[in-house]
């Protein structure tokens, strides 16, 4: 850190102050934030510093000095019985092992042990429960001072309004909005023409302060108890306890681990960097708590927050940088898409320098720039996204962005059809659409071809060595032993995962052809309800959009594939490659009679005699006329002839009708 003099320090202090009140506005108030969780830290963590250089800086109105945002006056206020603190921050590994010091200093010796848990990004929530019923929910507010929010916290389907112990309790937990719930939301919005939430924190922020319960209710809120504050009736000696008790009480607890030591502490929060993208929730970080209740008292707490615990926070997952570019990329199905190109930024522990604009539309809506200063946010694995434009960063120098009117890469004409809201290349031999058909077909989830990326890719087709996927069967390692970076060992290797990919399912390879619309998750339901590929080619308009998680714009999608002779041609090369175009259960069971021999006698009453002799035929097995002793069954019917007695003298397996339809149904479905 520079040293500053006195003067200079408090020019920057009260610059920084009036800077963080703003943005706490903003933030806390306002649900409306134009700067990211990570930069506010940020600056608070400045402010922090500079004061605890120049302690007879702080003031009272100093954001250090308080707990939160201001009160909103539509909700009933409630004084809170304890105050309800922040909590310290540790950015790194450095800063838990500080804390950990502090800990074993101000314990002078006593042993210790830590509990680890997530740290939701939601509100935080006060709950009094009264002789069994719940009887009160309450926001933060300032931390001293919060909101009535009794009515919509009721609206919480996991938090029990009435519990076993009749005692006066108080319980502290984290309300926040679910990932899955919160994109339902938001799809709904923009349906509704609605402005969407930035994240689920203000998703659940928003749902809280309703003042229509009900509007709270359809937003399905969610709670984790972390705490509990106060009981009439027992005493608790450790952190576990607390929650093994909560527990039988009937509450949802968040997550925790018990940590003996710091170094356990740093692994676990190291764990958590990647793990979190699992949950269904967001987590910032972790808190870290001292587990025994009396050392908590002992250790005590500053005047913003507890020294018995600190919260671990990740790596930011939003940020605001430029958009330098606004660049167009194809699609496997001729799509352009706007891509824009930013200032790199590390986000979430690596650096991104692209985010996706999805469509026209989409840039239109969130009135995008080039040149725009931007909050763009990563969640999960899925491509970094811009947030919203910081239009305040404006000085009138951005540019407007349009779509291309010919295709960036053939040339070719780019329409945007009625009522959609892509933009595409109408030219159907356009290399780059074969490029991106080919690489999805190739893909994890659709043929898990590995060995064949991009780069190959361009040189199969460059060396005209193929035009399409099903081309890629037909290699043979001679064509591929000659490419550039492409020795003997790693053509063989090729071959070898093309070859590997003939046993995919039936639904990764209906995934894989690249019909339009058709995901993962609609590939899947098509393999339920239709056995092959010519049962789905045959299927009818209506018999598609019949099936529940079939729409209609999937079902026209389908219907026009088959349509396409190119498709039909590509379709039956595949075939004659061995790919797998039926499901494996109709596929393997086809030769459910394998090599069994059947003769017949008698009139039967389901069947001719040519249909029955075609179903074991159809089925691997084999229909003969007579009786031998390498029969394996004689089926009869009524008025049986000779063949029955020489059946029977041979000690050869006699089934009547009944009894071979049993079978036949048995081995189908072994
Ligand atoms: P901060 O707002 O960064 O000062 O952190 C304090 C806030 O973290 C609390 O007010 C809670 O809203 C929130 N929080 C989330 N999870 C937990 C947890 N497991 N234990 C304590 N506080 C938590
Ligand atoms: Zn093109």
């Amino acid at each position: 850190m520079i040293n500053l003099n006195k003067e200079k320090a408090s020019k920057k202090i009260t610059a920084l102050k009036e800077k963080i009140r703003k943005h706490e506005y903003k933030y806390f108030v306002l649900d409306d934030p134009s700067i990211s969780d990570a930069e506010f830290d940020q600056l608070m963590q400045e402010l922090i510093k500079l004061e605890s250089e120049f302690p007879d800086l702080i003031t009272e109105d100093s954001p250090t000095q308080r707990v939160g945002g201001a009160v909103l006056d539509e909700f009933k206020k409630v004084k809170h019985s304890t105050k309800m603190l922040s909590l310290d921050n540790a950015f790194n590994k450095e800063d838990l092992i500080e804390f950990d010091q502090r800990v074993q200093k101000n314990l002078k010796g006593e042993d210790y042990q830590y509990v680890v848990e997530h740290k939701i990004d939601g509100l935080s929530a006060v709950m009094r429960y009264n002789n069994g019923t719940f009887e009160l929910g309450a926001t933060r507010g300032n931390g001293e001072v919060g909101e009535d929010i009794s009515n919509n916290m009721k609206t919480i389907r996991s938090l029990p309004l009435k519990i076993e112990e009749k005692a006066e309790m108080q319980l502290r937990g984290e309300i926040y909005l679910a990932k899955s719930e919160f994109k339902r939301l938001n799809k709904q919005r923009l349906e509704n023409d609605e402005s969407p939430f930035a994240n689920p924190r203000n998703a659940a922020a928003g749902s809280v302060r309703q003042l229509d319960s009900k509007i709270a209710a359809e937003r399905s809120l969610s709670i984790l108890i972390y705490d509990l504050i106060s009981h009439s009736k027992r005493e608790f000696k450790t952190h576990l306890e607390v929650f093994a008790y909560l527990k039988k009480q009937g509450f949802k607890i968040n997550w925790y681990q018990a940590a003996s030591n710091i170094e356990s502490v740093i692994e676990i929060c190291q764990d958590w960097h990647q793990k979190r993208e699992k949950l269904d929730f967001e987590i910032d970080g972790l808190v870290i708590k001292i587990n025994d209740l009396a050392l908590r008292k002992k250790l005590g707490n500053t005047a913003r927050s507890p020294r018995w615990a600190i919260a671990y926070k990740f790596p930011a997952q939003q940020k605001t940088t430029k958009i330098k570019d606004i660049e167009i990329s194809l699609g496997r199905t001729g799509a352009l898409t706007p891509t824009a190109i930013l200032d790199p930024v590390e986000l979430a522990g690596s650096t991104v320098s692209r985010a996706t604009l999805h469509n026209e539309d989409e840039i239109k809506r969130k009135d995008i720039k080039i040149g725009d200063i931007v909050l763009v946010q990563k969640a999960g694995d899925v491509i970094p996204e811009v947030v919203k434009v910081i239009t305040e960063k404006r000085d009138g120098s951005e540019k407007e962005f349009e779509m291309p009117k010919n295709c960036p890469v053939c040339g070719g004409e780019v329409i945007r059809p009625e009522g959609e809201a892509v933009s595409r290349c109408t030219n159907i031999s356009c290399p780059a659409q074969r490029k991106e058909s080919i690489l999805h077909f190739v893909s994890r989830n659709a043929m898990n071809i590995d060995g064949v990326g991009p780069a190959l890719i361009e040189q199969l087709l460059a060396n005209n060595l193929i035009e399409d996927y099903a081309d890629l069967y037909f290699l043979k390692q001679s064509h591929l032993k000659d490419l550039e970076r492409m020795g003997e060992k790693s053509s063989e290797n090729v071959i070898k995962a093309i070859e590997a990919s003939k046993k995919r399912e039936f639904f990764r390879v209906l995934y894989a052809l690249g019909i339009r619309h058709v995901g993962i998750g609609a590939a899947r339901i098509l393999a339920e309800n239709f056995n092959s590929i010519d049962e789905l080619k045959s299927a009818k308009i209506d018999d598609l959009k019949n099936i529940s998680e079939i729409g209609p714009v999937i079902a026209d999608s389908i219907v026009n594939f088959f349509q396409e002779r190119h498709n039909i041609d590509l379709l039956s090369r595949l075939k004659q490659a061995g790919i797998r175009l039926k499901n494996k259960a109709s596929q393997e069971n086809e030769n459910f009679l394998d090599q069994l021999k059947f003769v017949f006698t008698g009139s039967l009453n389901d069947f001719t005699r040519s249909e029955i002799k075609d179903l074991v035929e159809n089925a691997g097995g084999r229909a003969v006329s007579s009786v031998s002793s390498k029969t394996d069954y004689l089926v009869i019917g009524d008025n049986p002839g000779s063949k029955y007695d020489k059946a029977q003298s041979l000690g050869i397996e006699i089934l009547n009708e009944s009894e071979f339809k049993e079978m036949i149904k048995k081995k189908r479905s072994s």
